[in-house]
């Protein structure tokens, strides 16, 4: 075990790429290099608000105890064997090309490599002005921080992949924010959070290079992504081989996040991770209600480009973009096309394979596609709530009663009183439901525990945070600290004070149902 300031870092990917050594934060474009160096800006004083102890003993490191150790984590403290920089990066921003974006307010310190060989890139948000940071500040601000913090970890716990966050710290200093975007804007208190990732790398780091026709930075790009975080491809056809687990992997991705019902809602190619993590994380939000057209950016409603049920199509909008990026390294565009195309059915086997372990179903045939399909169209009429829903559906099954009052059974979940009709349709699917779980092939037992490892009981859901941030900026960090608690153990039955639907009050306030990109 190491302490922050005496960890010794390796900065392979520096090393290995040309970047503008220059160190000067001008805004500006950088052809020809992959980062750029860049100090984070010192801040008044750095407040550690939360710390990651089991990510902290994965990477090996203790528990800061100086001031020192803590000023890593806020940019007040680089040491000798750290190379601070900043990536370059392009993306499509809902659906357009943007051009050079790059870490505008991100800056990696180095890579922690462990005992057991894993390498792990350390990275602060909001450590201040890069030579990406455009019109912008560089900052954060403490409500994006606190979400960005607690839903990576959050995520990790519910099994998605994701990338992860190992503290949170206050700046001591003031950042100005327009956070309804209608010209009233207000000072917030400033944030840093350190993430962690193998890497961070995104298929905008691929877009750069190949909208500038750097072909032997792309290729040796590749490389890189292929020897150190796919090192098992090799041979011949290594760059469709990759391709196409980058393809499986961001499926596998989505239908996690479907299975937990949250939606990214800015997935820009700036924001795919190349490993298939979730990365960013900013106005996100998990479905309370089973909406499909739920969006949780304001940014994003003309075209709810974003929300839930489109999540799916835009991957392989985003995995199609990766493939134009590395086209010009491929002589054969018509099998990177194909990789692009096995998209469909990798997607639709995995998302029946997780639906069916949600409802318990020892294995998919055909006719159960056609009840899951059934099974959603409820969901979708009815919008109810979907992890109360999926609780409660897990009850029923283990209750095991003769003849149970459905509707009564699954009120808990309901937003809004149903019509006949919905009723109808409620009591018709889920008798269909029972019939068919009792011809399950595994016993009751069986049953449902794989629908309890498939069903989180505990969410992070926007009001919850809402309410953390506003408690904490009034000094009270109570729900915050029973939150860091909660979102460790997701699927018990031990926070049950959270077991309840999105209140009234929570629908229409802002942060609560629908956040702005202004962080
Ligand atoms: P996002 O869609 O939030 O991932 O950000 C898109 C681009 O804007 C990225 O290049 C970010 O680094 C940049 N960006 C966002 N917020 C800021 C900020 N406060 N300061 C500088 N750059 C920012
Ligand atoms: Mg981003």
């Amino acid at each position: 075990m190491k302490n922050l300031v005496s960890a010794t870092f390796r900065n392979d990917f520096v090393t290995h790429f040309d970047g503008d050594e220059s160190g000067n934060t001008r805004p500006r474009q950088t052809p020809g290099v992959l980062y750029s160096k860049v100090a984070p800006t010192p801040v008044k004083k750095v407040s550690l608000l939360a710390w990651s102890d089991e990510l902290a003993r994965e990477l090996e490191l203790t528990r800061p105890e100086s001031q020192e150790e803590v000023d890593v984590l806020g940019g007040n403290q680089v040491t000798p064997s750290m190379y601070p920089y900043a990536a370059c990066y392009a993306g499509h921003q809902f659906g357009n090309w943007a051009g050079q974006l790059g870490d505008g307010r991100a800056i990696t310190l180095g890579e922690l490599q462990t005992s057991t060989g894993q390498t792990w890139e350390l990275q602060l948000k909001g450590p201040g002005l890069t030579p990406y940071s455009r019109m912008a500040d560089g900052r954060a601000v403490l409500r994006s921080s606190l979400r960005e913090y607690l839903m990576s970890e959050a995520m990790h716990y519910l099994g998605v992949p994701t990338t992860r966050a190992l503290s949170l710290v206050t700046t001591g200093d003031l950042v100005m924010r327009d956070m309804f975007y209608n010209g009233n804007p207000e000072y917030e208190p400033g944030a840093i959070v350190m993430r962690v990732a193998p890497t961070f790398i995104r298929f905008g780091n691929f877009e750069i290079l190949a909208a500038r026709r750097e072909n032997e930075n792309l290729q040796k790009l590749v490389d890189w992504t292929i020897d150190h975080h796919y090192p098992h491809i090799q041979g011949e056809n290594k760059l469709i081989d990759w391709y196409k687990e980058v393809v499986e992997r961001t499926a596998g991705m989505i239908v996690e996040w479907m299975r937990v019902g949250f939606v990214h809602g800015v997935m820009n190619t700036d924001n795919m991770s190349i490993l298939g993590l979730t990365i960013d994380y900013g106005p996100y939000s998990f479905v309370d209600d089973y909406d499909v057209n739920f969006t949780p950016n304001t940014t994003d409603l003309p075209g709810r480009r974003y929300a839930f049920g489109k999540q799916p199509a835009v991957a392989k909008w985003n995995l199609a973009c990766l493939a134009g990026a590395l086209s010009p390294l491929v002589n054969d565009d018509e099998k990177i096309q194909a990789a692009l195309e096995t998209y469909d059915d990798v997607y639709w086997a995995k998302y029946y394979r997780m639906m069916g372990d949600k409802l318990g179903f020892n294995e998919i045939t055909p006719a159960d596609i056609n009840f899951i399909n059934r099974f959603e169209k409820i969901l979708k009429a009815v919008k109810l709530d979907m992890t109360i829903f999926f609780q409660l559906l897990i009850d029923l099954v283990e209750l095991n009663e003769e003849e149970p009052n459905i509707l009564q059974h699954f009120n808990e979940s309901f937003y809004r009183e149903l019509k006949e009709a919905e009723q109808e349709m409620v009591t018709t699917v889920i008798t269909s439901y029972l019939q068919r779980i009792k011809e399950n092939g595994s016993d009751l037992e069986t049953t449902v525990a794989l629908m309890r490892k498939s069903n989180p009981r505990f969410i992070l859901r926007n009001y919850l945070l809402h309410q953390s941030i506003e408690d904490l900026e009034k000094g009270d960090s109570g729900l915050f600290q029973k939150l860091q608690e909660a979102i460790k153990d997701p699927y018990s039955n031990r926070f049950e004070e959270f077991f309840v639907k999105r209140p009234s009050w929570a629908t229409q306030k802002a942060g609560c149902s629908m956040l702005s990109c202004s962080s």
